[in-house]
């Protein structure tokens, strides 16, 4: 696994709980984000994997432009990757001061059937890879943090894209809050 199991430091507690402690990204509304993310419903529907990547990455462009943060190149990939964890959902790979963007991938078919993933399960996943540049970019935080106040902000994040929805998936931080994303280590997401 890329996640880093070492021993929290003093400066790993406190980035926890600064995470822990902000709880919702502020994201005024968008008729044009609206607008986008209905666009990803509509290419998924087509199951056509390019479609999906430019409207996701038009989604993730216009939240970026909103937020004044660096946008994020998007790959959407096909079947997800398995392993002995489960199924690969995510994954967020920072730049790390290369030439190249911060980069967000997401798989859009199921492992065994193949079936095209549903529409607010693909957004939640794609929310969540933001989630992880906002923490560093947004929020300035030194670690990216699968804390309760993450999921909360993920959250937020989903409401912003979807007013309507009433959606709250309770989430526990993960055993132990010793997962991270590191910037120095691609972070690979396995949602349950
Ligand atoms: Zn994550």
């Amino acid at each position: 696994m890329p996640y880093s199991r070492r021993r929290f430091s003093r400066s790993d507690e406190r980035a926890y709980a600064r995470s822990n402690a902000i709880t919702a990204i502020r994201v005024l509304p968008s008729a044009v984000l609206r607008t986008r993310v209905a666009a990803v419903a509509a290419a998924l529907a087509t199951e056509d994997r390019r479609r999906v990547e430019l409207a996701s990455q038009q989604v993730l462009d216009e939240f970026c432009q909103l937020l004044r943060v660096a946008p994020l190149r998007v790959e959407v990939c096909g079947k997800r990757p398995t392993n002995h964890y489960g199924e690969l959902h995510g994954l967020y790979t920072p730049a790390n001061g290369t030439a190249t963007r911060d980069r967000v991938q997401v798989w859009m078919r199921t492992a065994r059937r193949l079936q095209v993933v549903a529409f607010k399960t693909f957004l939640r996943t794609l929310l969540h890879e933001l989630c992880h540049h906002l923490d560093y970019e947004y929020l300035k935080l030194e670690c990216s943090f699968h804390t309760e106040g993450f999921y909360r902000r993920e959250s937020s994040l989903v409401y912003t894209a979807l007013p309507r929805t009433t959606e709250r998936r309770v989430r526990e931080p993960l055993a132990g809050g010793a997962l991270r994303v590191a910037r120095s280590i691609p972070g690979l997401e396995q949602s349950p």
